[in-house]
């Protein structure tokens, strides 16, 4: 069965589209060029991709984030556990990633089976090498404004948002979305640019009178073409972070967003397609957070080590 995209480029040059590839490159480009300079000082950084019981849905995901480490000079290694693997031997491991001198970056794949809870698992690594952004620490500090290892996603998003050109300070934003992992960190890092934030979600009465009101929209729901040319003000910034499968009506299957591409694109001032947007910016970002961390670990280890100045 042949996966296609549902947001297909219009035109050769549209310069509605957001384009998360071209971002991402440009992106990859200048990590490269920092890691590169990072081992000339002696410091490689290192990524360990923990994946726990069946990991079809993961396997995909670790070859794509094991070939751009390696694209930027990134060591990527990959460990696999059983579903049966306890919960207390997966707290050991990841204790024994976070002594681990070599280790820079810890990343757990999703899903992991039931049994474990993931939150548990990213609590237990070091915030210094949590390079998805998900420790409370780290999500605490994105409220403190201190953005530096933020979460992937929601960074990716931002990132899109910024290459519109459009001043953030004062911007009206309507974040659709609201779980940890994406909605509300997006609302945090938007906050901490300027914008006027509005968050909606499930229990939101109308959506539709706050997302004709924005001149950005997120939306990170995961309901398929939830928003329409309608719902959007002409002109608008739509960033969808939506990836969904469908079933289309010839049996095959595409891949497509929150947003129906074809209205949004209509109304829109700039979209991201999915796939091509916000997805290959968030691995992009993923190395740059693990860049930074490795960055960090150096100095917290050089200000430990450093002689007393007399
Ligand atoms: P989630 O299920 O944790 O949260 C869904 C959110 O949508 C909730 O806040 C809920 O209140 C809200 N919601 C549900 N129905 C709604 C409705 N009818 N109107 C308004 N709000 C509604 O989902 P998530 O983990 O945040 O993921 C959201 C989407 O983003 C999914 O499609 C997921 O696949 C995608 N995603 C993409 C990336 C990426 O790298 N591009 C990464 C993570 C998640």
């Amino acid at each position: 069965m042949m996966i296609v995209s549902a947001a297909a480029p219009r035109r050769d040059r549209d310069h509605k589209i957001l384009d998360g590839k071209a971002l991402a490159v440009e992106i990859r480009g200048a990590v490269a060029e920092r890691v590169q300079a990072l081992k000339e000082t002696g410091w490689s950084p290192r990524l360990v991709s923990i994946a726990v019981g069946e990991t079809d849905a993961a396997k995909l995901y670790i070859r794509n984030q094991k070939r751009v480490a390696e694209q930027v000079g990134i060591t990527f290694e990959e460990r696999f556990y059983p579903e049966t693997v306890s919960r207390a031997e997966m707290l050991a491991a990841i204790q024994t990633l976070n002594a681990d001198h070599n280790v820079t970056g810890v990343i757990i794949q999703r899903p992991v089976p039931p049994s474990i809870a993931i939150k548990e698992l990213q609590a237990a690594v070091h915030p210094l090498k949590d390079v998805e952004g998900m420790h409370p620490a780290s999500i605490g500090n994105i409220v403190y404004n201190d953005l530096a290892l933020g979460p992937c996603t929601s960074v990716a998003a931002v990132e899109l948002l910024k290459r519109t050109g459009l001043e953030l300070k004062g911007l009206e934003v309507v974040v659709i979305g609201h779980s940890e992992i994406v909605g509300k960190p997006i609302a945090f890092l938007l906050m901490s640019e300027g914008a006027t934030v509005t968050v909606c979600h499930h229990m939101t009465r109308n959506l539709a009178v706050h997302s004709r009101q924005a001149d950005a929209v997120f939306v990170a729901v995961g309901k398929p073409r939830l928003i329409t040319g309608a719902m959007i003000k002409p002109g608008a910034a739509l960033i969808d972070i939506g990836i969904n499968q469908i079933t289309t009506p010839d049996g095959g299957t595409a891949v497509v967003g929150d947003a129906d591409y074809e209205s949004c694109h209509d109304v829109a001032g700039w979209i991201t397609p999915v796939p091509g947007g916000v997805g290959p910016v968030t691995v992009s970002i993923l190395m740059r957070n693990t860049l930074t961390a490795a960055t960090l670990q150096k100095q917290h280890y050089e200000s430990q080590f450093a002689g007393p100045s007399f």
